[in-house]
């Protein structure tokens, strides 16, 4: 979403009208409908959803919409106006994830909504391969900003599909879906946050995931009732390394947890730390892999503060935590960049309640909580410490905590 630059977000009142008009530039035709499915920002919980650990993102405003139509020649037609190309047109019944290879946007952008066709097929929901659709796509989420651009565009696509088909689906099964397309067709090793934060979130909410069994609570977040700002801060900048040490830190929790004999890190109890680092040193683990344990484990007790905290109805309280969130990621998972880490201290320098950056990490997004009157301060002590450093201008907005997938 090339138009998300200016921060503008699509609403529901002049966002169906331009998927529509979209749709009918492209194929000539009306749509079927129009779906949309937002981008999120994690609030706390970072690399723990393939521990099967704890989350909690919100929603954001800003959406992928999926105009659609099903078709019945078993032809898959793919349009975005955020990517150069023209239409993409396939058949369903050849579509077949590409073997091996690291991953990362195999065949384009168009992987990721065929892979969700993909995977229905899979799962027998498309009843002998036929079906097929035109689908055109408008988004405004920024893409690889860490803001989940990618699975809003799967879930689009899913929830469009789903209803277009007369399937039913879940939102819980929606997302379960877009993972497997993601990780199997794309070949991205992603864990299940990212969809199910795309297709579950509801507007006023951060949602509480548990990653095992899927198990989820909707947390009031209402930012404005406590004079409160949620500012996502993207750095537009994405570091090449991130692709490869993503997959290297799940070997290494995954490598961790086997040897101390538990199903996932998750497991490993926050008061059993001292013991389980100890027990991993004993059993001749390197020191860098049990700070990446140390990292999960105390990252999963993080999320349960934040929600006691929001329970409690302590809003403010949660922005140390966030900042203490933000220092496991860069000194002990390692995944933070030092345009990330200018965000954090230049926000709190300038009296934000805390930050931390968002998502995979290596670049991308921070998110930085701040009462409503130090905003605009806040935001320009940042975007200031950039221009000092001789990094480009970020760009920030605010994260409103927006609705899951849906027809508009
Ligand atoms: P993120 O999900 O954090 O934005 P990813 O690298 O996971 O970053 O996904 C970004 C990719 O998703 C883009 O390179 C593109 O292939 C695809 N994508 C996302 N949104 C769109 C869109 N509206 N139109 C076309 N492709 C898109
Ligand atoms: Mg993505």
């Amino acid at each position: 979403g090339v138009r998300a630059a200016e921060g503008e977000s699509v609403t529901d009142e002049h966002g169906p009208g331009r998927a529509t008009a979209g749709f009918h530039e492209v194929y000539g035709t009306e749509p079927g409908g129009v779906w949309a499915a937002p981008g999120r920002v994690n609030l706390i919980g970072e690399h723990t959803d393939y521990n099967d650990g704890f989350v909690m993102p919100l929603a954001l405003p800003h959406t992928c919409l999926a105009a659609a139509t099903p078709r019945t020649d078993g032809v898959l037609r793919l349009h975005s106006g955020d990517a150069p190309g023209g239409i993409v047109e396939l058949r369903v019944e050849e579509l077949a994830p590409v073997a091996g290879g690291a991953g990362g946007d195999r065949g384009g952008w168009a992987a990721y909504p065929a892979g969700v066709v993909w995977a229905l097929g899979e799962e027998g929901l498309l009843r002998g391969a036929a079906g097929g659709a035109d689908l055109h796509f408008e988004s405004t989420v920024p893409t690889g900003a860490g803001l989940s651009s990618s699975a809003a565009l799967e879930v689009a696509t899913a929830t469009a599909l789903s209803e277009l088909y007369g399937l039913g689906l879940s939102p819980r099964r929606i997302a379960q879906l877009c993972q497997r397309a993601e990780n199997v067709f794309v070949g991205v090793p992603c864990g299940i946050m990212d969809q199910m934060a795309s297709a579950c979130c509801t507007e006023g909410h951060a949602l509480f995931l548990d990653a095992r069994d899927l198990t989820q609570r909707q947390v009031p977040f209402d930012l404005a009732a406590e004079g409160l700002r949620l500012l996502v801060v993207d750095t537009r900048v994405k570091h090449e390394l991130g692709d490869g040490a993503y997959a290297n830190r799940r070997a290494a929790c995954e490598a961790a947890a086997e040897a101390i004999g538990v199903p996932a890190l998750r497991d490993v109890p926050f008061d059993g730390l001292d013991a389980t680092l100890a027990q991993l040193e004993r059993l001749g683990c390197d020191a860098t892999t049990r700070r990446r344990v140390r990292h999960v484990v105390t990252e999963d007790r993080r999320v349960e503060k934040v929600i006691e905290l929001l329970d409690a109805g302590d809003t403010r309280s949660i922005g140390p935590v966030l900042t203490a969130g933000h220092a496991s990621c860069r000194d002990d998972f390692e995944i933070s960049c030092a345009e990330l880490d200018l965000v954090v201290e230049s926000a709190n320098a300038a009296g934000a309640l805390g930050a931390r950056m968002t998502g995979g990490g290596f670049g991308g997004s921070a998110i930085v909580l701040v009462a409503e009157g130090d905003a605009e301060a806040v935001g320009k002590a940042v975007t200031e410490a950039f221009g000092a450093a001789g990094y480009g201008a970020p760009r920030i907005f605010p994260a409103v905590p927006s609705a899951g997938a849906r027809r508009l």
